[in-house]
């Protein structure tokens, strides 16, 4: 449980804070939303912190199927977070931690912690006001641990969930405490319905009077709509939702999503927070943001297209393809792309189609590279292990990232070494040759079914071999990489790899565990894999160097 706040009234008034809440729909970009507010103010001097409260039960986001949720993304202290986790990592350039990812699990389980340990001092502990005073007492602490003078929290789901009542009630105890401080914003969605063609904004209206009914009034409303909102809708949603026209917010769908923030200072964003809330809040001219218009522009490039494929399994919901699960390999796919002159162009290709029928592979050939990303169990395994073998054998760029090197490392003991049936403890543990093992600390926590948050997690120091790939990519031999596996390259086959030519460029310190193997440049051009998640420390403006090493090897065999 995160230590005690040491907030003092001073610091909340020197403080300022920007909820988010989303109406009628989710998946409209609230998250992007939240980001690009804090990007905004950060960019005019504020030192900005951002939170997330996801409404859900779970303690964390590592026991849910990133189909039904998204990505997990890890933080550096380890924290299986949401994917919005990420978006303010990447647009605030800052590394957060446990403190600012909140659900109502977390909350519930310090007030019952709390309980027990007497220190309501013989009081009926109630979810009122108990609960979202819990909520306000991580808010402040997040803000304190950030030294932050803008705290902005974003509020999972939709307004009118039963589940996000108690942080919205958060919400407005933080309002009525200090009303100059606290500021909404509604992210809402207006539907374009095809066979009626018109912009509808009565949804809308509906969401706002529900928020109203929790006591809050939204400062501004964040339109989101396929289209611009005219004149006339911005004067119905005024009216009826009690907000001047201007402080509507007209935002449609972007091409990318890096110009948000650039569009929401153009639509006067920065200076109605700073005016509402009297922040001393400079213009928006300073590197920092020169450097982001910089890197938005990038984002437009139109040619040297460099296609990847990302063979996945994670795709499907129902009739419907989704990506979210892959979030950040996507984000870190984009920015070394850019940063290399060239569109991206991404194809998701599900694992298991190699298995049912494996003419497929040939089809292979026509990327520039190939991606296998984290995984886990059995299915959509050994059409991983086919697509490797023929990028290996074909001299396709191939980077693996977690289970995608340790697939790597099976493929070259079944196929180098001949160990037909080479394979991780994962998938068949009555294998004779298993090359990926259990770490000996997750043994017992298997065996007891203690699975929530107990995978080797978070930032973990390895040291590079010289001369190697990825030593040149990263231009050091000493780099903190983020974890989230339970097994690893069992080191008694180590050496016959070795001695076959695979290439363990990267260890832990104390030399036990192999964090990177990769082939040497003159038997492949690039086949690398990282038992790490470098994805999670890709930034728009500081993309990954083992990204941009994959980028410039795909586009080199394209040039070929
Ligand atoms: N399933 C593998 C493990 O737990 C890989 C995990 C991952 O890809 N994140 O070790």
């Amino acid at each position: 449980m995160p230590k005690k706040s040491t907030t003092n009234e001073k610091k909340i008034k020197s403080c300022k804070y920007i909820f988010v809440v989303g109406g009628v729909i989710s998946g409209v970009g609230k998250g992007v939303a939240a980001s690009s507010i804090a990007r905004i103010l950060s960019d005019r001097g504020q030192t900005v912190t951002a939170i997330k409260i996801d409404p859900y039960i779970n303690i964390d986001a590592g026991t849910m199927n990133p189909v039904e949720h998204g990505e997990v993304f890890v933080l550096d202290d380890g924290d299986e977070t949401d994917q919005d986790m990420g978006n303010y990592e990447r647009f605030l350039d800052t590394d957060l931690s446990s403190v600012n990812y909140m659900t109502t699990g977390r909350v519930y389980q310090s007030v019952i912690e709390r309980e027990r340990n007497l220190e309501y001092a013989g009081k009926c502990v109630e979810v009122v006001p108990h609960i979202p005073l819990e909520v306000i007492r991580r808010i402040e602490l997040a803000r304190d641990n950030a030294k932050a003078t803008t705290v902005l929290i974003e509020i999972g789901g939709t307004v009118g969930e039963y589940q996000n009542m108690l942080f919205l009630e958060a919400a407005r105890m933080m309002k009525i405490k200090n009303p100059k401080d606290v500021f909404f914003v509604m992210v809402s969605y207006l539907p374009i319905p095809t066979k009626v063609g018109e912009m509808k904004t009565k949804p809308t209206q509906y969401a706002v009077r529900t928020l109203n009914a929790s006591g809050i009034q939204p400062d501004i409303i964040i339109a989101r709509s396929n289209q611009l909102l005219d004149e006339r809708r911005k004067e119905k949603l005024s009216m009826f939702c009690n907000i001047p026209a201007d402080r509507v917010i007209s935002a449609p769908d972007v091409d990318s999503i890096y110009d948000i923030p650039l569009n929401f200072e153009r639509e006067g964003l920065g200076d109605m927070i700073c005016d509402t809330m009297s922040m001393t809040c400079g213009v928006a001219n300073n590197a920092g943001s020169n450097k982001w218009k910089k890197f938005a522009k990038s984002s437009h490039v139109k040619k040297n297209e460099v296609k990847i494929a990302v063979i996945g399994k994670y795709f499907n919901t129902g009739d419907f393809t989704i990506s979210d699960s892959y979030l950040s390999v996507i984000e870190a796919l984009k920015y070394s792309a850019y940063a290399c002159g060239s569109k991206p162009v991404l194809t998701w290709l599900s694992s298991v189609d190699f298995e049912k029928d494996p003419k497929k592979l040939k089809e292979l050939s026509k990327y520039d590279g190939i991606l296998v990303p984290g995984g886990f169990g059995s299915r959509g395994v050994e059409g991983k292990l086919k697509v490797i073998e023929y990028a290996r054998k074909n001299k396709i760029p191939y980077f693996g990232l977690c289970y995608g090197m340790q697939l790597l490392v099976i493929e070259y003991a079944r196929n180098v070494l001949g160990l037909k049936d080479a394979n991780t403890h994962e998938v068949n543990p009555n294998s004779k040759n298993i090359i990926i093992d259990i770490m000996e600390d997750q043994k017992e926590k298997v065996a007891l079914k203690k699975l929530g948050g107990s995978m080797r997690l978070g930032a973990y120091k390895a040291v590079l071999k010289k001369g190697s790939i990825a030593a040149q990519a990263y231009k050091t031999l000493t780099i903190s990489e983020r974890h989230r596996h339970r097994y690893e390259v069992n080191n008694a086959y180590k050496k016959r790899l070795e001695d076959k030519g695979l290439v363990f460029s990267g260890v832990s310190p104390d030399g036990h565990l192999c964090e990177i193997a990769e082939l040497p440049q003159s038997a492949h051009p690039f086949f690398l894999g990282t038992q790490f998640h470098p994805e999670f420390k890709a930034r728009p403006l500081s993309p990954h160097p083992l990204f941009t090493a994959f980028i410039k090897a795909s586009q080199k065999k394209r040039n070929k």
